[in-house]
C-alpha cells in the first residue's frame, strides 16, 4: 500500500468556513459591499494596522503597494532575489528598476548591510521579504528608509500572524502586502490584502485597486450630481469579492490555531534534523516570532536534484523556493547576473521546502523526515 501525496503546502478549510461562504451566496452582495469592510477591519486590526486594503491576489497587493508609494520610471527599489517573481515583476510593472541586495545566510532575509549599499539617488523603497514566514530586520531597514526618505514594502505573503519584537506582522513596514492562495497561511482562494497606518498611502492602493475611480465629493475636481465620479488616476479593477471575504474572516479566526500548529511541526523538523551531518536549517533570529509557512532544508548543491527525486518518487511533495529572482530568463536578459548576490544564489542552488501545512499530522511529519533520512543515507 502506498500513502498518499503529501504536497508541501494546502489550504484547512472546516464547516465554520463553508457555512460563512454559503452565508455569503444567500446575501444580496457578492461584491463590494459590507463583507469587504469587515474583513478590511478585522485583517487591520489582528495585524496591528490602521488600515487594509484587500484586493484579488497577493502580486496585485504589491502592483497596489508600489502604485501607493508612488514608485515609477526611473525609480530603483531595492530587493531580495530569494522571492516568488512577483515581488520584482510588480516593480517592472511600474516601470522602475528592481535592484537585487543579497541576503543573510540564516534567515535568507534581506541583508541591511547590503542594501545600505546598494541605495542611490534613484531609490525609492525597499522591498523585503519575510522568507519562509521569519520577518526581515525590519529595525534597521525602516531606519535606513528614514536616513535615506524611502518607503519599506514588507512582502509578507508568507509570514501573517508572525511577530518583531512584540508586534504583529502588518505593523512594521510603511506598507505590508499579504497573499491569501491556498498555500499560504489562510487563504480566500485566490486573494491578498495592503496594510498601512497611513490613510494618505491607503486611499491610493484604495484607487489603484478600482480603476483610480473617486466618488467621495471632497476629491472631486467638480460638484455635480451624486451620479457624479472621476478617473483621477490610472488604476485596475483588483477587487476582493465579498464569497473571499467571508471565507476570509472565517480563516483569520482560525490564523492563531494554524500559525501555532505549523510551529510545532517545524519544531518536529528541527528535533529530527538539527543534527544531520548533510543538512543545514533555518534559524530564527533573537526577537522574532516566526510564521513559520515553508520548512525549507539545504543541502549541498549537487545532492538537490537526485534528494527532490527521490521524495517526489516516495509521495513528499518537495518543492523549491526559490530559482534566484536574478536567475530568471526575464531577469537574465534585463542584464540581471545572480553571481552579484552569492549568498542568494548559493542558497537558491541548496534549497528544499518540505510538506508544512496545519493539517499534516505528526505521522505525517515521521513520514516526511523517514523519507529524507533514507534518501540522504542511500546518496551516500
Ligand atoms: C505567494 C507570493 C506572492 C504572490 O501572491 P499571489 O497571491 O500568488 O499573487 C508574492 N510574494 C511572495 C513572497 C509569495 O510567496
Amino acid at each position: 500500500m502506498t500513502a498518499a501525496f503529501l504536497p508541501y503546502g494546502r489550504q484547512s478549510i472546516d464547516d465554520s468556513d463553508v457555512a460563512e461562504v454559503v452565508r455569503v451566496l444567500r446575501s444580496d452582495y457578492l461584491t463590494t459591499g459590507p463583507e469587504i469592510e469587515a474583513f478590511e477591519a478585522e485583517l487591520a486590526q489582528a495585524c496591528g494596522a490602521r488600515h487594509a486594503v484587500v484586493v484579488a491576489n497577493g502580486t496585485a497587493a504589491l502592483h497596489c503597494a508600489y502604485a501607493a508609494a508612488a514608485v515609477t520610471a526611473g525609480h530603483e527599489v531595492i530587493t531580495t532575489p530569494l522571492t516568488f517573481s512577483a515581488t520584482a515583476n510588480m516593480v517592472v510593472a511600474m516601470g522602475a528598476t528592481p535592484v537585487f541586495a543579497d541576503v543573510r545566510d540564516d534567515t535568507l532575509c534581506l541583508d541591511p548591510d547590503r542594501v545600505a549599499a546598494a541605495i542611490t539617488p534613484r531609490t525609492r523603497a525597499i522591498a523585503a521579504v519575510d522568507y519562509a514566514g521569519h520577518p526581515a530586520e525590519m529595525d534597521r531597514l525602516m531606519g535606513l528608509a528614514k536616513e535615506h526618505d524611502l518607503l519599506v514594502i514588507e512582502d509578507a505573503a508568507h509570514s501573517i500572524g508572525g511577530r518583531y519584537k512584540q508586534r504583529p506582522v502588518g505593523s512594521l513596514a510603511h506598507l505590508t502586502t499579504f497573499s491569501f492562495h491556498p498555500v499560504k497561511t489562510i487563504t480566500t482562494g485566490e486573494g491578498g490584502a495592503v496594510l498601512t497606518d497611513d490613510s494618505r498611502l491607503a486611499e491610493r492602493a484604495r484607487d489603484f485597486r478600482n480603476h483610480g475611480l473617486v466618488r467621495d465629493k471632497q476629491r472631486l475636481s467638480r460638484q455635480e450630481g451624486s451620479w457624479y465620479y472621476e478617473v483621477q488616476s490610472l488604476g485596475f479593477n483588483y477587487r476582493l469579492t465579498a464569497i473571499q471575504c467571508a471565507l476570509g474572516r472565517s480563516q483569520l479566526k482560525r490564523l492563531p490555531a494554524f500559525v501555532a500548529r505549523r510551529t510545532v511541526l517545524v519544531e518536529r523538523y528541527h528535533r529530527a534534523f538539527a543534527a544531520h551531518p548533510r543538512l543545514k536549517l533555518m534559524t530564527s533570529a533573537p526577537g522574532v516570532e516566526p510564521a513559520w509557512h515553508l520548512f525549507a532544508i539545504r543541502v549541498k548543491v549537487e545532492d538537490r536534484s537526485a534528494l527532490f527525486d527521490r521524495l517526489i518518487q516516495r509521495g513528499i511533495g518537495a518543492q523549491v523556493h526559490y530559482i534566484a529572482v536574478n536567475d530568471l530568463p526575464l531577469y537574465r536578459r534585463l542584464g540581471y547576473d545572480p553571481t552579484s548576490t552569492p549568498i542568494a544564489w548559493q542558497a537558491s542552488r541548496q534549497l528544499l521546502s518540505l510538506p508544512l501545512f496545519p493539517g499534516m499530522s505528526d505521522a505525517d511529519a515521521d513520514r516526511v523526515i523517514f523519507e529524507v533520512q533514507e534518501a540522504l543515507r542511500d546518496e551516500g
